[in-house]
């Protein structure tokens, strides 16, 4: 260890302050394993999310039937987790939020993510999960009209008000992640972090 920090060969690229230096490598004409066309995109990136750490997001989409599977995954093994937090305002809206393909996202008693082989891994914040949630009661309300089920279709109304306000910040909202392979995360001094 030299008592300057040394410079490496290689200049360090710009970058902005939310957003480390990634390298992206790119794979294209694979075989879907839907359609199996070959016009699959596969990109792996290696980032670095302040507070969370070095991690690679994947991710496959097809060019010919629009498929896609995303996952994101930190570089060393991790410990399974648990993250609580409350929403109370439109600046808890922006907290950034790194979920994994194994996590359960919960929002209340209003609705949830569940893992499993379609789930997608992501770097989003609470209110893109919160939308993610709103776009799920929106389908169910549909189903529910379309089916002449009034009592869901009631509730998820109900669900859809709720989440509008939570959205510009009128209603707080207890958002629960939990992660056996400890690859996601709620980044604020506000979350609390546990055991699953
Ligand atoms: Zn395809």
């Amino acid at each position: 260890m030299g008592k300057n920090p040394v410079a490496t060969g290689k200049p360090k690229p710009a970058m902005s302050e939310n957003d480390a230096a990634s390298d992206y490598e790119t794979v294209t004409g694979e075989t879907c394993p839907v359609c199996h066309e070959k016009q699959l995109t596969l990109t792996e990136a290696r980032k670095e999310i302040p507070f969370f750490g070095i991690c690679y997001l994947f991710s496959m989409d097809c060019g010919a039937c629009g498929y896609h599977k995303a996952d994101i995954e930190a570089e060393e093994d991790r410990d399974p987790v648990k993250f609580t937090f409350t929403c109370e305002n439109e600046e808890d809206l922006r907290v950034r939020v790194i979920k994994s393909a194994s996590a359960t996202v919960k929002i209340g008693q209003i609705g949830s993510i569940e893992p499993g082989e379609a789930a997608n891994g992501y770097v989003t914040n609470i209110e893109g999960v919160i939308n993610r949630i709103k776009t799920q009661v929106e389908h169910l309300k549909k189903a529910a009209e379309d089916e002449e089920d009034d009592e869901t279709v009631t509730k998820a109304k109900n669900h859809l008000k709720k989440l509008t306000r939570i959205l510009w910040g009128q209603e707080p909202c207890k958002i629960v992640i939990s992660d056996p392979t400890g690859n996601s995360a709620i980044i604020s001094p506000k979350a609390e972090k546990g055991k699953p």
